[in-house]
């Protein structure tokens, strides 16, 4: 028994997917394209960054934070890249932190397909939150657990948020 994943739903149905089925190219960069930041989850976009809800979270409330740029490593990113994606980093678990109160997070990012990249093109930064029990509670439900919140729902709750401390 592993409790090592998180499990929800439409994870299970990326992941099973046939990946040549899925869209070409960058999906960080498409929405940066698209003038449909609330139907992509797009919580927030800074100068230099971005922030997306990730559509096959891990956990409630679990984040994406990019540069605009398509880069793919650390070493390609500037000063000024990797000072906005600290402050998002900041920001956005203050946010989360307000509107559905984890009691911990954990904050990485994965490089190359060895470590779990699901886009390896574009860096990316995970925040998921944490709640006591939230692995645990998967063996008392035969692998499977329940994100009770709607992507929607945390859209809406996140960007109320971030509107409320000036920072949309
Ligand atoms: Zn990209």
């Amino acid at each position: 028994m592993t409790h090592s994943q998180l499990w929800a739903p439409w994870r299970s149905e990326y992941v099973t997917a046939d990946k040549t089925e899925r869209p070409p190219g960058c999906f960080i960069c498409r929405y940066l394209t698209e003038a449909s930041d609330a139907t992509n989850f797009v919580v927030r976009r800074s100068d230099q960054t971005v922030v997306l809800l990730n559509l096959y979270p891990y956990n409630n409330g679990h984040l994406l934070i990019a540069p605009k740029a398509h880069k793919a490593t650390l070493s390609e990113l500037n000063d000024a890249e990797l000072l906005e994606i600290q402050h998002q980093l900041v920001l956005m678990t203050e946010s989360l932190q307000a509107v559905i109160k984890p009691e911990g997070f954990n904050i990485g990012v994965n490089l190359g397909h060895v470590a779990g990249a699901g886009l390896p093109g574009h860096i990316h930064w995970h925040i998921v939150p944490r709640w006591n029990g939230d692995a645990n509670f998967m063996s008392v439900c035969a692998e499977t657990r329940v994100i009770v919140q709607s992507l929607t729902e945390l859209y809406k709750l996140l960007t109320e948020h971030l509107r409320t401390v000036g920072q949309l």
